[in-house]
């Protein structure tokens, strides 16, 4: 059975005061509310990873990771944070590849495949993210787009490397607008990356893998969503900067 995960992406929101009381909330929650076995990974500002991580060392079920990571191992790379870092403090996850990422800081698919090999070679998991814009899904190349977000970004891994990364399918046009993907549309693109993953890596491998659908995801539409065959979960952003939020929609797996 592939792991269910429910990823909160704070993106540059909270001061640390304020980060570190939701968390205390969401470990709470965890705690007494989350009976499954899924994972829920918060994903703060790198600057609260630490204290973070040192919070969540008792919880069996809160897991820490970090939004981004540079690609080198160390070096003149002023403002940058290796993955060997992000893990010296505690984090087990690292997002790579969001939108905001590839769009605001120019990320290219075959960047994201260097810091991909840098943060699983470290013993971090990636939460890799790939989706399409409007106008590609309008113009119908969203399948086009996706595939090649895989094979440039992923598909050259190693099917044991592969095996450690969380897929992420976040379509930009329902990112932060309120705006969700209905669960036929998300699911038609989890069940092609799912069909793309067994091609390139064999059933098992395919069968795996967990896909998260991140995109204005929140606790009434989290369920219809989550019951998709090939949805494993959420990367959750605005839902996931209020702890009742994010632990309902982690409680659809209970
Ligand atoms: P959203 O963000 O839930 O606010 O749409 C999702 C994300 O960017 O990961």
């Amino acid at each position: 059975m592939r792991k269910k995960i429910v990823a909160g992406n704070w993106k540059m929101n909270l001061d640390y005061s304020a980060g570190l009381s939701l968390f205390s909330e969401v470990l709470n929650m965890a705690k007494d509310e989350i009976i499954g076995d899924q994972l829920l990974v918060v994903c703060p500002p790198s600057l609260y990873v630490y204290s973070l991580s040192q919070m969540a060392n008792q919880s069996t079920n809160v897991s820490v990771g970090a939004q981004n990571c540079h690609q080198a191992e160390s070096g003149a790379y002023t403002g940058e944070i290796s993955a060997s870092m992000v893990k010296s403090v505690g984090a087990e996850y690292v997002i790579l590849g969001h939108s905001e990422r590839r769009q605001y800081f120019g990320e290219t698919d075959q960047l994201l495949a260097e810091k991909v090999k840098a943060v699983i070679k470290t013993g971090l998991k990636p939460i890799f993210c790939i989706g399409e814009t409007l106008q590609e899904r309008n113009a119908n190349s969203h399948f086009d787009v996706i595939k090649r977000q895989l094979t440039d970004g992923v598909f050259d891994l190693s099917a044991g490397d592969f095996s450690t990364l969380v897929l992420a399918y976040e379509p930009i046009w329902a990112i932060g607008t309120g705006v969700t993907a209905s669960p036929e549309q998300a699911q038609e693109i989890h069940a092609f990356i799912r069909k793309e993953i067994e091609a390139r890596y064999g059933d098992a491998v395919a069968e795996d893998t967990t896909i998260l659908y991140g995109g204005s995801c929140n606790p009434k539409n989290a369920a219809e969503l989550f019951s998709q065959k090939d949805i494993d979960g959420g990367l959750i952003g605005g839902a996931a900067l209020k702890s009742r939020d994010f632990t309902d929609i982690a409680k659809v797996f209970n």
